[in-house]
């Protein structure tokens, strides 16, 4: 290593260590907010342009240690516990370790020649998950993210449905046509574009009042869509919906697609961690019968992003579906060619992902990642109950798993009975974008809102991160009410 870059790991190496071990300090902001314009002017300020200069001339260590510091004051702080914005929070240090032993050796996960420890790491990841999901026999492969793995899984069913469409794309079939709940991801929808279904044939299924998928509207939705001469063939059942941690009826959905012939796909990117906890994973019940699952680690589990697994029922059909057989990577006389992972994965250079959830649950172990989840859900049991107890609040939906979303309710709306009235709904509505907009620039704590299925904006708290507690619950709710009454 050259002595400039050496200096920089001393000090860089020591701002994160201190950034770690504090990373859950209640009295940093969580945001210290800034428009673009603040932020390039902060940069300036420490003497770092934000943008890179023509010629960009070699700057001082010195420089570089000033802008990793201002990287770190104006970044959020995802760690705190007042951090409720998005599904992650408060990553585990070990996964952040593994990230970084993982970059140490910047390997890509193609070959075992290349990374032959990471590719048995990632294996061993991926068998023990199927097993945790009762998905056994199955493979697998980890992607950057859920959005990949989801149109993976399309790709594979697409192939047990037109195996044609591998070479000649889509002119020859018949249309088909997938299903999803209108509460499920966006990155379904993304990926009937790109590998040419096209988005309309992807069919939006209505929702009972908790948001979880009606099997009812399901076996109508086919039925109707068999009518119009279409060929269904995929249901994506989510477990753990993005807004509301709705779980959709597995064994209902389940008996619907083996009726129709069409492949269960279980999303559940958000809500698979469940499975880690007796308690609860009765939630996932029914997942056995999936063709294929997508979990996140790097949501519930608190892994490093980016950390997502593809589990496939199908053994042999990622390669069926991937394999190119690049003679200039994948030769088929070298050493162990049959271990490669890359002949299973849309991508070519992989990050080792499996690491740092591999290290992680060698020091947590099972009963870790379970403690995690049942904290996180008994934290969202003590908020529901907060909320329904106290009139300056409204639940906007039955709460579920580590999901509560409701309402600040100004004063002269106490008790809220209707929130549809057209008055009503508007004030609501624009109560949770100036509640949100006072927490940010104080940075107090950042919760997401959103209006869902009629209603208006309400806030959506869930619960991840272990180092949380009831009383950060109890000043949250506290501090919302004071903006809320502050506005109103
Ligand atoms: C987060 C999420 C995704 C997308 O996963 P990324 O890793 O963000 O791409 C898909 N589906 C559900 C249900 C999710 O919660």
């Amino acid at each position: 290593m050259d002595s400039q870059a050496e200096a920089l790991l001393e000090r860089v190496g020591a701002l994160l260590r201190t950034y770690l071990t504090s990373s859950t300090d209640r009295e940093a902001p969580v945001v210290r907010f800034a428009g673009p314009e603040q932020l390039r002017e902060a940069f300036r300020q420490a003497g770092v342009s934000l943008e890179l200069d023509e010629p960009q001339a070699p700057l001082e260590v010195e420089a570089l240690v000033r802008a990793v510091e201002t990287t770190l004051a104006y970044s959020v702080r995802t760690q705190h516990p007042r951090f409720f914005n998005q599904n992650f929070a408060g990553a585990d240090p070990v996964a952040v370790l593994g990230d970084w032993l993982a970059a140490a050796l910047n390997s890509t996960v193609a070959t075992y020649e290349a990374a032959p420890v990471f590719t048995l790491m990632e294996k061993a990841v991926v068998a023990r998950l199927a097993r945790v999901a009762g998905l056994s026999p199955a493979e697998g492969v980890l992607n950057p993210g859920g959005s990949m793995s989801n149109l993976s899984a399309l790709h594979l069913a697409r192939h047990r449905a037109l195996p044609e469409a591998l070479r000649e794309g889509m002119h020859a079939g018949p249309r088909l046509v997938a299903f999803t709940s209108e509460q499920s991801h966006f990155s379904l929808e993304r990926a009937m574009a790109l590998t040419g279904m096209g988005r309309e044939s992807l069919v939006k299924v209505p929702c009972d009042e908790s948001g979880r998928m009606r099997p009812d509207a399901l076996e109508e939705a086919v039925r109707q869509a068999r009518d119009q001469g279409a060929r269904p063939f995929f249901v994506n059942a989510t477990a753990g919906t993005t807004v509301l941690g709705a779980f959709d009826p597995l064994p209902e959905l389940a008996e619907v697609a083996r009726t129709h012939g069409m492949w269960l796909h279980v999303d559940g990117c958000h809500g698979a961690s469940v499975l880690f906890s007796e308690r609860h994973r009765h939630l996932m019940r029914g997942v056995e019968a999936a063709a294929s699952l997508v979990w996140n680690p790097h949501k519930m589990l608190g892994i490093t992003q980016q950390c997502s697994v593809l589990l496939v029922r199908h053994p042999g059909m990622l390669r069926e579906c991937f394999s190119t057989r690049a003679a200039y990577l994948f030769q088929q006389d070298k050493h162990h060619v049959e271990e490669d992972l890359g002949e299973q994965s849309f991508l070519c250079a992989r990050r080792a992902d499996s690491v740092k959830l591999w290290l992680t649950w060698k020091l947590r172990g099972d009963a870790g990642f379970a403690h995690r989840l049942e904290h996180a859900l008994e934290l969202a049991a003590y908020t529901a109950e907060r909320v329904r107890q106290d009139e300056r609040f409204r639940l906007a939906f039955p709460p579920s798993f580590s999901h509560v979303c409701f309402w600040w309710v100004p004063p002269e709306l106490r008790p809220l009975e209707d929130w549809s009235a057209p008055e009503v709904h508007a004030r609501l509505h624009q109560l949770s974008v100036a509640i949100k907009d006072r927490m940010q620039r104080e940075g107090t704590m950042m919760i997401g809102y959103q209006p869902l299925a009629g209603r208006p904006n309400f806030f959506r708290l869930l619960f991840i991160n272990p180092a949380v507690t009831r009383d950060d619950v109890d000043t949250t709710l506290e501090l919302m009410d004071r903006y809320g009454s502050e506005l109103a």
